[in-house]
């Protein structure tokens, strides 16, 4: 055989397999939130082929990481970042404040804390440090981290925040932007006119600032350990550039510093079709330029819970399978306990999760 038909040989062997994820690129079979109920009912992580939880940092206690650990999975916290519906109670002069010059109200269950208040800033950045000396974790998931607004929703409710006296301080100085005399509503009202881009731009650098500050301390307490995203599933044409324009979400500048992107693929709390969730993937994929097994990565979280409507096993599975689909390299589910206390996702979960493992 000479070279160009052995090449053409080799080429035609490994299409079959090239059209298909193969079980070993997906290297997180992860579980999101109520881990021990899957230990209540006797069973062991590794029974189920899950092989990472995510949970939260606060509530995770030790002996958890070491089970854990012992079952093979690797644990990575859940860390709730730019939320605080008690903090701004207690901190009134953290309460985001919109183009009216009024406080933001609620969004639905969702309380942002303005992102340059210094004394939020300070309070959860020790919490972190905290979280990272107590336990012994793989990574950091950072969950919250936008602007005020209500994304998880079909209908999402999104203010434009925030022109606190802080941020609007914040924002001259690092614009150099001369802002007109007057209340904070015709301040407000001259940024979206005249300075809008500028504006969109340097809200999207104090959220990446807030990322590259976590990665920062994840690096000083516990070297090597990953900093992941959960974030709204969302282009960046949906809802207008929504999340960009109001989340303040710039994925360009968030793929240089975080390690794993997650976003929150839930099709039926979003009114979309399971495919959504593959598509979803496909263009973030694209959109990072991802590149198999280089940093980011994309281990989405995809929906088992029955809310509003009942997600069947079998679209949990699609779910599931749609999620590490792409360039993805994991996926996880919200939450582990939906699936604990339905035996049929459970099967399913367990079915689909030993494919990949290798363990049929
Ligand atoms: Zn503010």
């Amino acid at each position: 055989m000479n070279s160009s038909r052995l090449i053409i040989a080799l080429v035609l062997l490994y299409l079959p397999m090239a059209a298909q994820v193969p079980a070993a690129e997906i290297e997180v079979r992860g579980a999101y939130g109520g881990v021990q109920s899957f230990w209540d009912s006797g069973a062991r992580l590794d029974d189920y082929g899950i092989n990472a939880i995510f949970t939260g940092g606060h509530w995770l206690q030790p002996a958890q990481v070491a089970r854990a650990r012992a079952e093979g999975a690797r644990v990575f916290a859940e860390f709730a970042t730019l939320n605080g519906g008690e903090y701004v109670e207690k901190h009134p002069e953290a309460w985001p404040v919109d183009e009216k010059g009024e406080r933001s109200p609620k969004a639905d269950w969702f309380m942002g804390v303005c992102p340059t208040d210094p004394g939020f800033r300070a309070w959860r950045m020790n919490e972190l440090r905290e979280i990272l000396r107590r336990l012994e974790l793989d990574g950091v998931w950072m969950d919250y981290v936008h602007w005020h607004a209500q994304f998880e929703d079909p209908n999402p409710i999104l203010p434009e925040t925030c022109f606190c006296p802080g941020c609007l301080s914040a924002f001259q100085a690092a614009t150099g932007a001369r802002l007109p005399e007057g209340g904070t509503a015709e301040k407000a009202r001259w940024i979206l006119e005249h300075q809008e881009n500028i504006w969109r731009d340097w809200r999207c650098s104090v959220v990446t600032g807030w990322a590259r500050d976590i990665k920062e301390i994840i690096r000083q307490e516990r070297p090597g350990a990953l900093l992941g995203l959960f974030h709204a599933p969302w282009t960046d044409q949906d809802f207008g550039g929504a999340r960009r324009k109001i989340l303040g979400l710039d994925f360009g500048q968030l793929a240089g510093v975080v390690d794993v992107f997650s976003p929150m693929v839930y099709h039926g709390r979003m009114g979309r079709d399971p495919r959504w969730v593959g598509e979803y993937v496909a263009w973030l994929s694209e959109s990072l330029r991802i590149k198999a097994g280089k940093f980011p990565k994309i281990w989405p979280i995809v929906q088992a819970t029955d809310e509003p409507a009942a997600v069947s096993p079998q679209e949990f599975e699609e779910v599931l399978r749609r999620g590490a689909s792409g360039a993805a390299s994991g996926v996880m589910m919200f939450t582990a306990s939906a699936v604990a206390h339905d035996p049929a996702k459970l099967e399913t979960l367990k079915k689909v999760y030993l494919e990949w493992a290798g363990k049929k």
